[in-house]
């Protein structure tokens, strides 16, 4: 066994005999001295070997980068001048008297000696290789101490960890299922499960009163964003708590994990109905660090002659509004065509601007291709309401309204982040009184969040009027990432058929998909609710990581496909034939 790990030795340990294990992170030989970084999870000690131990020596100079060494030695200070005031470990180093080769190693695909840059994919098909990168090894930690943080806090203030099954059948949230094709029922399979939240909703029927689980979800989307088909939530429910009770739980949760793992005080957690963060920041996680907003200028424009303003301005789904960007004149004709480039991903046809050079010669002062169509005295009256000032640009988006949010909402942190406009580096919120229900295009509605979330009304004024009807869910945002989210849940059943109904889910599909649960809410289901944090998105925020494949050990790839096993993979037809499947070959 080791005596100590390579990177917790310091100078208390001068003159005591030690024992490491680890990996040849570099060797060097310096005229006639061999040195050996040798590297374990804590980090890196120099061992030393000179010739006069003939055999260790020896063995020393055979070995190569990522060999797996036993070495027996003395610690000792480093000579006086050759100090590494960088390393943890730099003012001493090791005598090695006795070396063992635990193991050899083939050259690996890229090296960890020295910085090199290498492409994604190669490091996730040698994912064990880069996980020896201590920058990731720091990372998965860091995880590690978030669950078990987490976990001390649910266990404290009163729930249980209890696991859900993974075999399952559908629960909704939105994506596309994980199917597995059941042998011993043909032509029927399971469901992996989008969420644990029938299940958690269920034990809270059966009187668990406060349930936790860190859960594997999986969920086939479109990878489009920095998204994981499955991913792990902290899964929470509780019974007989109000919104601000589950709330303030959860808050507090959150607190603790970054005062104690950061030394960071979150401050307010301020609460801001969901109408409000689409109108200021056209998103429902409104990044907060950074200061500018969106401001409706509809009324101002609705006369004038420029259709593309009006149109939109007159019509009740449209919008037409502003966002002011400070000292954003300097922007370039090519920013902006790359602004513009940027808004049509989210279905804007163009980006109308001004520049705001010198406000004191009036509309003369303005530089914009479409101050000639809004008129000057409209334009003057948008610089005023925005209190734009010399060195502004303002852009535009004049379209469906949901359209100019998403547009102008994504400019607004795209130009944020570009100009260093972020003000702070955390930003908490909760967004609350989301609607319940959401058009598609095709017109009927779709749940916002799940359909056992909770309306904030009966279930008879549900039907008569669905589209206004708010809900009674909460989501944490922290610097414009969705955390968490959750509600509280219906727990009559006259409620959950009548949300089935809005849904267009008829009476027979309802029982044949979510029977058990119109069942269990007959046997006495009391009043619940709680809600679910994204683990790995949390862990990417706290560590300053640019995605959330960087914190999970064994990720996918954008197109959901693991490239380190090489799966999805094909089967037998011995397999197939068990499971009484044929594939349809495509030609
Ligand atoms: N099940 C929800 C989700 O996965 C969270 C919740 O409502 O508790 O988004």
């Amino acid at each position: 066994m080791r005596s100590h790990y390579c990177g917790d030795l310091r100078k208390e340990q001068i003159g005591e005999d030690v024992v490491l294990m680890g990996w040849v992170h570099r060797r060097r030989d310096h005229g006639g001295v061999i040195f050996l970084d040798v590297r374990d999870r804590e980090g890196i000690a120099q061992v030393v070997f000179d010739p006069d131990r003939e055999e260790s020596f020896k063995l020393a100079d055979s070995v190569r980068n990522e060999y797996v060494i036993e070495i027996r030695g003395t610690v000792r200070s480093r000579p006086q001048g050759t100090e590494n005031p960088e390393m943890p470990t730099g003012q001493i180093e090791v005598l090695g008297k006795e070396l063992k080769i635990l193991n050899r190693a083939d050259t690996p695909p890229f090296q960890l000696d020295e910085f090199q840059q290498v492409g994604e994919d190669v490091r996730l098909r040698h994912r064990y290789i880069d996980l020896r990168r201590p920058e990731i090894q720091k990372k998965l930690r860091f995880r590690s101490k978030v669950t078990h943080n987490v976990r001390n806090y649910l266990e404290e203030n009163g729930f249980l960890d209890i696991e859900t099954p993974v075999l399952t059948r559908a629960t909704p949230e939105g994506a596309r299922d994980y199917l597995v094709p059941s042998r011993t029922h043909e032509g029927c399979f399971f469901a992996l499960p989008q969420s644990p939240q029938l299940f958690k909703q269920l034990l809270m029927v059966s009187g668990f009163d406060r349930y936790y689980q860190i859960a594997k979800c999986f969920r086939d989307e479109d990878l489009r964003a920095d998204r994981q088909p499955e991913f792990t939530q902290i899964d929470i429910e509780t019974s007989f708590l109000s919104e601000e009770e589950i709330m303030g739980l959860a808050e507090g949760m959150v607190r603790k994990l970054f005062t104690e793992l950061l030394g960071v005080e979150l401050g307010d957690f301020p609460r801001m109905p969901y109408s409000e963060a689409m109108q200021r920041y056209g998103s429902d996680k409104p990044d907060l660090r950074l200061p500018m907003e969106l401001v409706d200028v509809n009324d101002l424009v609705a006369g004038v002659d420029f259709k593309v303003f009006a149109g939109p301005a007159t019509d009740p789904k449209g919008r037409v509004a502003a966002l002011k960007v400070p000292g954003g004149a300097e922007l370039t004709r090519k920013q902006i065509d790359e602004y513009t480039k940027f808004v049509s991903i989210y279905g804007a046809k163009g980006l109308a601007w001004i520049k705001v050079n010198a406000l004191e010669q009036g509309a003369e002062g303005l530089q914009s291709p479409i101050v000639k169509f809004l008129g000057e005295e409209v334009s003057l009256q948008i610089m005023q309401r925005l209190g734009a000032q010399n060195g502004d640009i303002v852009f535009f988006g004049a379209d469906r309204a949901k359209i100019v949010n998403e547009a102008l909402g994504a400019l607004r942190i795209r130009v944020g982040e570009d100009l260093n406009l972020v003000e702070r580096q955390w930003a908490p919120l909760w967004v609350v009184d989301f609607p319940m229900f959401e058009e598609l295009d095709d017109g009927s509605l779709t749940a916002l969040h799940h359909p056992f979330t909770s309306p904030n009304c009966t279930p008879d004024e549900l039907v008569a009027a669905p589209e206004g009807k708010l809900s009674r869910a909460y989501d944490m945002v922290l610097n414009g990432t969705e955390l968490g989210g959750g509600s509280i849940r219906i727990h009559d059943q006259e409620m959950q058929k009548a949300v089935f109904k809005v849904l267009g889910i008829s009476d027979e599909e309802a029982e044949e998909k979510f029977g058990f649960l119109l069942n269990a809410l007959k046997y006495g289901a009391p009043p619940h609710g709680g809600l679910a944090f994204g683990l790995d998105r949390l862990i990417m925020l706290m560590t300053g990581s640019a995605s959330i494949r960087e914190v999970i050990a064994f990720p996918k790839t954008q197109s959901a496909a693991c490239l380190l096993t090489d799966a999805p993979g094909e089967v037998s037809a011995a397999q197939l034939r068990e499971l009484n499947i044929r594939l349809r070959k495509t030609p």
